[in-house]
């Protein structure tokens, strides 16, 4: 049904590409005569060549180990640079939610690199949390609108409820290193109940220092989580230098 909306949709709104600004063509018969690998090959916000030009950036598997902080294995997809930025600000920004259908399929990819060093199926998927201000002032958290397809894509379980962040914290991309830690030390709370005893998948939309996922996966492993590891759909390539913002 959902490839269904997304096909009228494409043909009756001309959506256009979120980078190049082409507009994107839907062949209506095409996905009449066979709707799932429509749904699996035709995107609704990127065109063939921008897709393809991101598909072919280096994805990323590195260990964040923050001194004082639980370390974790974390996959990440795409260097957070020019197009990339361009779509993520249509989706924080614009709250152009339709994209989140492509870029999903990009942090599909990095749990795949994450689960050739992670059994994935016995995860448990908690997208990072934003502060309940943030959140009611964009309306949606993009990592859990992504979290939500992949857990679908690879039928994993997925837990919204895992962990809450009880302070608002300036944006992690804007800061220096040592300014990321103290950012988000202690600014997250696991629920015991629904984490003790799991092996948790952290989603995020942006890697940077790993500050912070190394928070949430203190919060988690303080609740009683067995293991925590991470998937973000984005890699920061160089640290920026700025000083704190003030909220
Ligand atoms: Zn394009």
């Amino acid at each position: 049904m959902q490839g269904f909306l997304d096909a009228v949709s494409l043909a009756l709104c001309q959506e256009k590409c979120r980078v190049c600004n082409e507009e994107l063509k839907v062949d209506l018969i095409e996905f009449l005569n066979s709707p799932r690998e429509w749904k699996e090959l035709n995107r609704t916000t990127l065109c063939d060549s921008c897709f393809f030009k991101l598909e072919l950036e280096p994805s990323l598997l590195k260990i964040v180990n923050i001194e004082n902080m639980a370390p974790l294995l974390v996959a990440s997809r795409l260097p957070y640079q020019g197009p990339l930025k361009k779509i993520l600000y249509h989706l924080k920004y614009d709250d152009d939610r339709l994209v989140v259908k492509d870029l999903a399929l990009f942090l599909s990819q990095a749990l795949d690199d994450l689960a050739k060093m992670v059994r994935i199926k016995d995860c448990l998927l908690v997208p990072v949390p934003l502060h309940w201000k943030r959140l009611l002032k964009r309306g949606f958290n993009q990592a859990e609108l992504m979290a939500q397809r992949v857990a679908y894509s690879h039928d994993i379980r997925i837990e919204k409820r895992a962990l809450a962040r009880t302070r608002p914290t300036a944006t992690q991309h804007q800061l220096g290193k040592q300014e990321r830690k103290l950012n988000v030390s202690g600014a997250f709370q696991a629920r015991r109940r629904l984490v003790e005893g799991t092996h948790i998948i952290l989603v995020d939309d942006l890697l940077t220092s790993g500050a912070t996922l190394s928070s949430c996966a203190n919060a988690l492993m303080d609740s009683g989580a067995l293991s925590v590891n991470a998937v973000t759909l984005a890699y920061a390539l160089q640290p920026a230098k700025q000083t704190l913002q003030k909220l």
